[in-house]
């Protein structure tokens, strides 16, 4: 039976961070991260833009870094929680730095600060167009360094565990799928943080990689948690159109602060009459405008336009963004780049305190499974990186002080299945997934969203699972639709407790 101190799901940003910091100033301490596929599989190694961190406080400051990220948020953010993270920014860069993860510098040896949509000023540290990928690779190095740590990758964790002590819901173990041997096993801890990312594979279109399958959620949601705001989903304006392909490749929002232009079959901009900061508007309204745009013309998509632009330094800045598009015979030079929004980002999530506690005694979530209170209705672009980071911390700290209380349960717990994954459900799992996903999109882009009609399509889907489950041993498709579908009706109820129209839901 597997036993640890802590237990972090998922080994992206937020995780790899806090199990550094914890496991530097804790050797005493044992740590185990688990993560459902090989350790870079994350949004976070997808991460293209950058962070967002004051470091020129001549041209920018914490007050309008505060103030953007207010507007963007729609009046729904914490502000004690946004002036928290903002002016803990330049701390938790320095963190990076000191493991040698590597930002662009100008000629001047000055960062080369990006600009990126809602923000009034220059202040996204970037690597080229590939920052996450840097920054997972620092930190999975460092991991690797520190003995106190095991990664465990294809462990797949199925659902808590929690006992009541004092009254109190409190977390106390794991039950979880070894890919490599076939088994479900359980293990036993003192205390858990969630990092498992977001949802965005409940939609059609995301820029999500398969594994943001609302894990955490669904959960965090069984183990009695409060999840709050999942009617919040950013959708991203520009994602590379390529049919029925999901994910979608993102075509980063620096590309229009870089001057690209968003153009529709005409090839006229059209993003002024929405707002006067056009391209440079935030995510909500360019993606509210395109949609508008798509069903005025009847088309499944707009351009993208960086033909002005000057190719060399397109080349330089963003060589993935140019090398995907070349792949698959695009060149921003000559050609119009087909774009459509994608989800993108759960604004919403696991209800945390500063310290990313949630309410289950124990049970801590971080990144993007958490709602904190940073991002309201609709994220600031490059600010989840950063939150992260300051809510890794901020766990890593409460934890490192208040572990000592914790006590391991008593309870040993077997697993009633011993499962083996059935290969042949796969296909019928892929047909119900895209099920859920059509039935969400419709829903959450309809002007009307009709929840008695939607909670009705998905009990026929959910009858349609149970049946096929019953005849079978657990499987991981089946983990993962079943994850789905807690996770679809929570963002359809939450969408009903407040009701909003279209996706200015985030405005
Ligand atoms: C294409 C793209 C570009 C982006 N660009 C930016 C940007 O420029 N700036 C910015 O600030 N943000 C950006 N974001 C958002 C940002 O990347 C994410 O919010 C952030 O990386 C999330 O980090 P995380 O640690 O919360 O989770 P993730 O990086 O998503 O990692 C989740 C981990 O949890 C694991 N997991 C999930 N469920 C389970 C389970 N049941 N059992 C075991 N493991 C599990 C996964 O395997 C994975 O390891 C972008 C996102 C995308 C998709």
């Amino acid at each position: 039976m597997l036993k640890t101190d802590i237990l972090i799901i998922g080994s992206g940003i937020s995780g790899l961070f806090f199990a550094m910091k914890t496991a530097k100033k804790r050797p005493d301490l044992s740590i185990v991260i688990m993560t459902k596929k090989t350790a870079p599989n994350t949004n976070t190694q997808l991460a293209q833009g950058g962070i967002a961190v004051v470091t020129n406080h001549i041209k920018d400051s914490f007050e309008q870094h505060i103030k953007d990220t207010l507007k963007s948020g729609g009046g729904h953010c914490d502000q004690a929680i946004v002036k928290m993270v903002i002016e803990q920014a330049p701390e938790r860069l320095e963190e990076l730095l000191k493991i040698g993860t590597s930002f662009d510098k100008n000629q001047e040896g000055q960062w080369d600060l990006g600009l990126e949509g809602g923000h009034s000023q220059h202040r996204i540290l970037h690597h080229k167009d590939s920052s996450g990928l840097e920054i997972e690779k620092k930190l999975l190095k460092i991991i690797e360094q520190l003995p106190n740590i095991q990664l465990f990758e294809n462990y797949q964790v199925i659902d808590l565990n929690t006992e009541t002590k004092q009254e109190q819901t409190t977390s106390c173990g794991a039950f979880f799928y070894d890919k490599n041997t076939d088994q479900i096993k359980y293990i036993r801890t003192r205390c858990i943080v969630l990092s498992t990312g977001g949802c965005g594979q409940l939609f059609e279109n995301t820029t999500n990689p398969e594994i943001a399958t609302g894990d955490g959620i669904a959960m965090a949601a069984r183990a009695g948690a409060e999840i709050e705001d999942m009617q919040y989903i950013q959708f991203h304006p520009t994602a590379l159109f390529r049919g029925e392909k999901n994910p979608l490749f993102l075509i980063s929002e620096a590309v229009r602060g870089f001057g690209a232009h968003i153009v529709n079959e005409e090839g006229k901009r059209f993003l002024f009459k929405y707002d006067s900061r056009g391209e440079l508007a935030t995510r909500d309204i360019v993606s509210h405008a395109i949609y508008r745009e798509m069903h005025e013309s009847r088309k499944k998509h707009v351009y993208l336009d960086c033909r002005h632009l000057d190719p060399s330094a397109f080349y330089q800045k963003f060589p993935s963004i140019a090398k995907h598009c070349n792949e698959i015979e695009l060149f921003p030079e000559k050609d119009l780049i087909p774009i459509v929004p994608a989800a993108h980002y759960q604004c919403g999530g696991i209800k945390v305190d500063r310290n990313g506690l949630t309410t289950v005694k124990n049970l801590y979530a971080i990144g993007e499974c958490a709602r904190t209170g940073l991002h309201g209705k609709n994220r600031l672009a490059s600010n989840s990186l950063l939150e992260a980071l300051v809510f890794a911390h901020q766990a890593s700290e409460n934890i490192n002080s208040t572990i000592d209380s914790f006590e391991f349960s008593s309870k040993i717990l077997v697993p009633k299945f011993t499962g083996t994954e059935n290969k042949k459900d796969h296909v019928t799992f892929l047909v119900l997934k895209k099920e859920i996903q059509a039935l969400l999109t419709n829903f959450y882009l309809s002007e009307e969203r009709d929840t008695d009609f939607a909670f009705q399509k998905i009990k026929l889907i959910k009858n349609a699972a149970e049946t096929l489950a019953a005849k079978q041993q657990i499987t991981i498709p089946f983990i993962e639709f079943s994850n789905m579908l807690t996770v679809a009706l929570i963002i359809i109820k939450h969408c009903k407790k407040r009701k909003t129209p279209f996706i200015m839901s985030l405005n």
